[in-house]
């Protein structure tokens, strides 16, 4: 058994690891009486989506070969284990971007399909699902099946955003997005409120990517005082790919070192940066995928490891439940680092079991402080539960099984479409007896 954590590092989780070289090597079904097992791509899933304490746990880090590139349109296929990281750098001197990306580029094909990610361009792009073309599914039965629209369309569906438990994906097919260069003009902008947010979203047509960083300490009237982003691709400035991060956090830090004093320094100093206002011309790296610059960054949060609560809202109830939410995080003082607001848009998701909705969506991480922290998010998911809205799977490490079958009602399709030999801690947590 091998300890497996995931990136919030709450639990270390005993796992029978296989870590399969080639395809062919990948078995989900063990025969009558085997564990059940699960697959995890680089762990950047917050929670328990990409665990299974006590199963098999098939680790994709050496499925990442490239199977076909057609670089007129735009048209890669490769194993399920590639990272965004690792197909940027091949396609973007060719002049092709990945149509939606995550905060982070190190990430799976297979985890970004199984968790639908969302972006900051969801308005214009949708989920990555929607971008997929096929997917090469290996199930307990021995059988490797093609899904797409058109291939045994409603198991892609619910593969797209199945939270690995429909089988292994071997291969995604993506449709990628032409660009001209690599340099993304970008706009910062101050708000002092959530009216400004909600005002500058609309008002933001012409800029593909849009995202906010909030203050979350701010409280009263200006409550979601923060920073508007927004940015869209250049059209000049070459197409040169990123470099690797060059700091890393090499140990664990002291618990107290992300307390509520220094989250308010830090939010303090971050907003009265006045050199971040305004325009300028910046690589794509630094503005999709800024953590990555530190490598580990997770460990600041200490052994005790932290949480993030990522909802959304229908529109109609978005700017009083983000208020709610927000001055819930102000009054347990539980502050945030990183606390991130945006609108979805009405693209629909291809998955079943998608998590996106029209509507706004606001994601905060918070240290493990124990019991504290337990009743602030069951707080928070309480309320976006009773505003009609739903949890994120691949963020979330407490939520109940009530709140789950609230938010995603088509659970019991995916359930149905699961393969036998699969599961995962979330699963098992959320569906419980219901299942
Ligand atoms: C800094 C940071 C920023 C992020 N920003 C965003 C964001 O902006 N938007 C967003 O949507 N998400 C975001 N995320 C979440 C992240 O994109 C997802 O959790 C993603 O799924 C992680 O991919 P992974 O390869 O690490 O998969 P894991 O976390 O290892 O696994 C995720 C799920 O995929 C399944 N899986 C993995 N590989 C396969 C396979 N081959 N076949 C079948 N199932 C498979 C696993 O079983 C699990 O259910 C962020 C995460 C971090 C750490």
């Amino acid at each position: 058994m091998q300890a497996v954590s995931s990136w919030g590092r709450l639990r270390q989780v005993p796992h029978e690891v296989d870590r399969p070289a080639f395809l062919d090597q990948v078995h989900v079904g063990a025969g009558a009486g085997a564990a059940k097992a699960l697959c995890y791509g680089m762990g950047r899933s917050y929670g328990d989506v990409c665990l299974n304490e006590n199963g098999r746990l098939i680790v994709t880090d050496q499925l990442d070969r490239f199977l076909a590139f057609d670089r007129e349109r735009g048209i890669v296929r490769a194993e399920a284990g590639l990272t965004l990281d690792h197909l940027l750098r091949v396609v973007v001197p060719h002049g092709w971007f990945v149509p939606v990306t995550p905060g982070t580029k190190f990430v799976t094909l297979g985890g970004v399909v199984a968790n639908d990610v969302h972006g900051k361009n969801h308005e214009v792009a949708g989920t990555f699902g929607s971008h997929v073309r096929a997917i090469g599914l290996a199930r307990s039965s021995g059988d490797v099946i093609t899904l797409s629209n058109s291939e045994n369309s409603e198991l892609f569906a619910a593969t797209i955003g199945g939270l690995g438990l429909t089988g292994a994906m071997l291969w995604v097919e993506l449709e990628l997005m032409p660009i001209k260069s690599a340099m993304i003009e970008t706009e910062t902008l101050a708000i002092g409120n959530l009216q400004d947010f909600f005002r500058l979203a609309g008002e933001s047509g012409d800029w593909p990517y849009t995202v906010a960083w909030v203050d979350c300490l701010a409280k009263g009237d200006a409550t979601g005082r923060g920073l508007f982003i927004r940015g869209r691709h250049a059209g000049s400035g070459g197409l040169k790919v990123h470099r690797a991060p060059r700091v890393g956090v090499p140990l664990d830090a002291p618990g107290v070192l992300l307390n509520a004093h220094t989250i308010a320094a830090f939010n303090a100093l971050y907003r009265r940066r006045p050199w971040v206002l305004g325009r300028k011309t910046v690589h794509y790296d630094p503005f999709f995928f800024p953590l990555d610059a530190i490598a580990r960054w997770n460990r600041l949060y200490g052994r005790r490891g932290f949480f993030q609560h990522q909802s959304v809202v229908p529109m109609a109830s978005a700017a009083d439940t983000m208020r709610k939410l927000l001055e819930l995080t102000a009054t347990f003082g539980e502050g945030s680092f990183l606390v991130v607001l945006k609108l979805f848009g009405d693209k629909p998701s291809p998955g079943l079991l998608s998590f996106p909705m029209p509507g706004a969506t606001l994601a905060l991480d918070f240290p493990n402080k124990g019991e504290s922290t337990h009743r602030l998010l069951a707080a928070m998911a309480e309320t976006v539960i009773a505003a009609g809205g739903r949890l994120y799977p691949a963020k979330d490490a407490t939520m109940s099984g009530e709140a789950f079958r609230a938010g995603f009602p088509n659970w019991r399709k995916l359930e149905a479409q699961r393969d036998p030999a699969m599961m995962s801690d979330f699963w098992r947590r959320v569906t419980g007896e219901a299942a």
